[in-house]
């Protein structure tokens, strides 16, 4: 994790030296690669966020192979990186707020429009599978908090202690200076957003998240609200965000950039075209990070962030890795 972090950091710096010069879309040496992947479309495919995209990818791509739903895929999928005690954005190991509690949000949508989530849920590993029992044994879409933690433990779900020594002595050491900003570091998001096109043609997608490091209590980001941090349109495509909770939210970002595919946009000029919204209804967005991938029906993918240094995880019958994302940076 401090590698990444140490990376986001080096390339946020490069990235502004660079793009000073060119102030404009910046291409990758992936870009070929995804035009190349996606002049005929992908059949199975599931694309996920950061590096940590590629195991959950691996677990998702046994169940797409064999047929399996794309649903099934993509919980599947971020399931082990939420069972993950190293990662510090999500699940276990998640780090906390600023009173030393982990706090989880997440959410999941199938092709049929339906969809389920959570937020503020303590003490659960899996959150995902709640958003996915929220989704098909109640009628409702979204529990919060002390709610949706009784809800997961009728469910079969059981009690854990999501704060490791390595997170509690983050925090502790946070606490000395308790800085709260509450503007997102650059370095500090990694929500897993996953999404997946299956054999059958139907699309799913999952999102989440300890959110925000050291957040204030209470604090619920883009990640568990659909059309904010996740939104899937089987007609049409399916879309996640990653990054400020609060900026993804102000513009409903994964509805709009399937809203962009469904008036014609490839994957990739929708999450661009999310990206410059973000960045035009913000007056700075210097310290900003918003970073969105897509999916469409004929599993054609596109990511893009505001700034250098945001990565996902491609797998397809013909391909499997990790691309950095296009990015802008103003
Ligand atoms: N979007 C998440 C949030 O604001 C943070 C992240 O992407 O890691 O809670």
């Amino acid at each position: 994790m401090k590698q990444r972090r140490a990376f986001l950091k080096d390339s946020l710096l490069g990235g502004i030296a660079f793009i000073a010069a060119s102030c404009g879309w910046t291409s990758t040496s992936a870009e070929k690669s995804q035009e190349e992947s996606n002049l005929k479309g992908n059949k199975p495919i599931v694309i996920s966020t950061w590096n940590h995209g590629e195991i959950a990818n691996k677990v998702s791509w046994q169940i797409l192979e064999k047929g399996g739903t794309a649903l099934d895929a993509v919980e599947q999928g971020v399931r082990l990186v939420e069972s993950d005690p190293t990662g510090s954005s999500v699940g276990i190991g998640g780090l906390p707020d600023r009173d030393g509690i982990v706090t989880l949000d997440a959410s999941i949508m199938n092709h049929k429009n339906e969809c389920g989530a959570v937020a503020f849920l303590q003490n659960i590993e899996h959150p995902i599978t709640v958003a996915r029992k929220v989704m098909e044994e109640t009628p409702h879409v979204f529990l919060a908090g002390e709610g949706a933690y009784k809800f997961a433990l009728e469910q079969g779900l059981k009690d854990t202690n999501l704060l490791t020594e390595e997170s509690k002595k983050a925090w502790e050491k946070w606490l000395e200076e308790a800085k709260y900003k509450p503007i997102i570091n650059i370095e500090n998001h990694d929500t897993i957003g996953s999404l997946a096109l299956d054999q059958h043609g139907n699309l799913a997608g999952a999102c989440t998240t300890s959110g925000l490091a050291y957040k204030m209590h209470g604090r619920v980001g883009d990640s568990p609200i659909i059309g904010a941090g996740l939104f899937v349109d089987n007609e049409v495509g399916a879309a996640c965000a990653t990054g400020l909770g609060e900026a993804i939210i102000r513009i409903a970002g994964s509805n709009i950039v399937v809203e962009m595919m469904r008036n014609g946009m490839s994957p990739q000029k929708a999450c661009e075209a999310a990206c410059q919204r973000v960045i035009e209804k913000h007056q700075n967005v210097s310290g900003l990070q918003v970073a969105f991938i897509a999916l469409n029906k004929k599993g054609q993918y596109g990511s893009c962030s505001i700034h250098p240094g945001f990565n996902l995880a491609i797998h397809t019958p013909k391909q499997n890795g990790i691309e950095t994302a296009k990015h802008q940076f103003i």
